[in-house]
């Protein structure tokens, strides 16, 4: 059975951070699905079609990373899709906890799931999408941030 892992998020936008997480991982996994989760109630800031088609573009010299979106819950897309393991980054004990909580409850709803965490590089530990979202919206560069391929 082929290992495959599934990395959601938002990615609003996505970022070196996330970038390097996925490239990490190919080696471990034989597929790593990008899934960018679609929540009616959230207010985005890239519109979904252009972080697709960014984070589609990102990734298309690796055959082996497919990018796609979903809604609702990660344990439905992964019963749907046959996806054993979750794949998630680590940067601050903050982190930590917040991914304690939701990976053990999605153990609880699909206990065949293994959550695999990725400690983030230290040089992009303080990167999230939220301060180069502000960085964004006051003019600022963030081509230091944010993967080249991703055209703002
Ligand atoms: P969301 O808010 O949609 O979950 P995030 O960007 O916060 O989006 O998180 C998606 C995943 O990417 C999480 O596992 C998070 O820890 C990871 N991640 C985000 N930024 C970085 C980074 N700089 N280094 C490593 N992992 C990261």
């Amino acid at each position: 059975m082929k290992k495959i892992a599934v990395f959601p998020g938002s990615f609003d936008p996505i970022t070196r951070g996330h970038e390097s997480i996925v490239l990490r991982a190919l080696p471990l996994f034989d597929k790593v699905i990008v899934a960018i989760g679609v929540n009616a109630e959230k207010k985005n800031f890239f519109p979904l079609e252009k972080r697709l088609n960014g984070v589609r573009r990102v990734f298309e010299e690796h055959p082996s990373v497919e990018v796609i979106t979903y809604e609702g819950l990660t344990v439905d897309l992964c019963r749907k899709m046959d996806i054993r393991y979750i794949l998630r980054g680590l940067r601050t004990s903050a982190d930590f906890e917040f991914e304690r909580s939701i990976g053990q409850m999605n153990k609880k709803m699909l206990p065949e799931l293994e959550t695999v965490f990725l400690l983030a590089t230290p040089e992009l530990t303080p990167l999230n999408s939220s301060v180069v979202r502000d960085i964004i919206r006051n003019g600022g560069n963030v081509s230091a941030f944010v993967p080249e391929k991703f055209v703002l």
